[in-house]
């Protein structure tokens, strides 16, 4: 059937259909894992007897708003922990992740990340950005806390005899790992192999709190960090949990105890979770957590294919096509400047929104260099549908991830080589 509406060449289309016959026992691995966090979202919903009441608006307080803390029983059950909170009062991830920090960190307390570097954000988040004029306000240097890192080792996993000595030396409040790559080039961190680090530092330190930023990762897996012993999860609902269905927000869940502190920090002591109300209502909150497991699953395919068209091409990716992954992320390094530039232009130039804007490299808030964003999404900034950034610094590398259809990403992978195989 011709469908080459945009008129493609032909050896593009080969190429893509070359690629995802190789392809196809991966498809088949990511459909399996969507099968089965279907069932677990499916059961979640059974299970808290959700009904179309849930879906009524609250204003004010919103005091005993039933829709605010279904959703909260709903996400928990998914993400098999004891309690979660999911509220579009939260602005980001980065906004996420900063109330579980401060929510949990105390004056004199030291946070240990143990995966390296965090994610470019955080680094005004606690407070070890090059900010020219001192400590930022608010920032948990600002508030006291200690920030200690070990970095991953050369294979990408964590450095244990390190860990062990800091955590017994710095009785550490929170160990913190970001499992996806960043803007790193390194692979995702599998929840299942934390399993081991996050015991052996439960038995020397029970007290502390592990928290894992789980941004891109919901849904990729069968389970997530909470099931392999992580304390906390944290993540912004415009990436994989949303399903690309909420408009804004973030969620984080784990250990009732650390989810109810932080509760406060959200709202004001006393008051946690009591309050918070949402005139538009969370039917789209519910309906994208619904849709999520196969929304990721989409994007994880696009991201395969993307690495297959792009290793075709002679460029270094990571992930490989094959490989197994723990986030929706599709890393592409690229040779020049020009051609990164390019590659993101594409990306644009295939979104149904905006598909005719030419994104330009520029400064954004909490990033430290200039940054390019491919974004023609339908909720603003929303990285599970198909886009593409890279901050502009050496080596060029494009960050590609999300994709609402498969048939999307496969059209612009066409639309990418019918460019750059020219
Ligand atoms: C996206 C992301 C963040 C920050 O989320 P924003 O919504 O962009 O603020 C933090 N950590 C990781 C790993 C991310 O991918």
């Amino acid at each position: 059937m011709n469908c080459n509406l945009f008129k493609f060449s032909k050896e593009a289309m080969d190429t893509v259909e070359a690629i995802e016959r190789e392809l196809s026992p991966v498809f088949k691995a990511f459909e399996g894992i969507e099968l089965y966090n279907q069932s677990k979202v499916l059961k979640a919903f059974q299970d808290n007897k959700v009904a179309a009441h849930y879906f009524n608006p609250s204003t004010g307080y919103g005091y005993g708003d039933i829709g605010r803390d279904n959703l909260d029983r709903v996400y928990a059950e998914a993400f098999e922990a004891e309690a979660a909170i999911v509220t579009p009062h939260i602005v980001s991830g980065t906004s996420a992740i900063y109330t579980v920090l401060s929510g949990l960190l105390r004056p004199g307390d030291v946070m240990l990340s143990i995966s390296g570097r965090p994610y470019d954000t955080l680094a005004d988040v606690i407070g070890i950005g090059n900010a020219s004029s001192g400590v930022v306000p608010c920032s948990l240097a600002e508030s006291g806390v200690i920030y200690r890192q070990i970095d991953l080792t050369s294979d990408n996993t964590f450095d244990e005899p390190e860990i062990l000595k800091q955590v017994i030396e710095l009785k550490p409040r929170i160990a913190y790992i970001q499992r996806s790559r960043g803007y790193a080039w390194r692979n995702s961190l599998l929840p299942e192999e934390m399993a081991p680090t996050i015991s052996m530092i439960h038995r020397v330190s029970e007290e502390t709190i592990i928290v894992v930023d789980n941004c891109y990762g919901e849904f990729v897996l069968m389970h997530e960090p909470t099931y392999y012993g992580a304390d906390i999860i944290v993540g912004s609902l415009i990436k994989n949990a949303g399903g690309g269905i909420a408009p804004t927000g973030g969620y984080f869940a784990g250990k009732r105890k650390y989810v109810d502190r932080i509760a406060n920090r959200l709202t004001a002591p006393g008051i946690g979770r009591e309050t918070g109300s949402y005139a538009s209502s969370y039917l789209p909150y519910y309906q994208g957590l619904f849709l999520a497991p196969h929304i990721v699953c989409q994007s994880l395919k696009t991201a395969a294919l993307f690495a297959g068209i792009s290793e075709r091409l002679g460029y270094r990716v990571m992930p490989s096509k094959a490989d197994v992954r723990s986030d929706i992320v599709q890393a592409i390094r690229f040779n020049t400047k020009e051609e990164l530039i390019g590659f993101c232009r594409c990306i644009q130039a295939a979104s149904p929104v905006d598909g005719h804007v030419i994104p330009e490299p520029w400064a954004m808030p909490g990033y430290e260099s200039d940054v390019i964003m491919a974004a023609g999404t339908f909720i603003q900034g929303a990285s599970i549908e198909l886009t593409a950034d890279a901050p502009i610094r050496e080596p060029f590398t494009a960050y590609m991830q999300g994709a609402l259809t498969y048939s999307h990403g496969r059209i612009a992978a066409m639309h990418v080589l019918s460019k750059l195989l020219k």
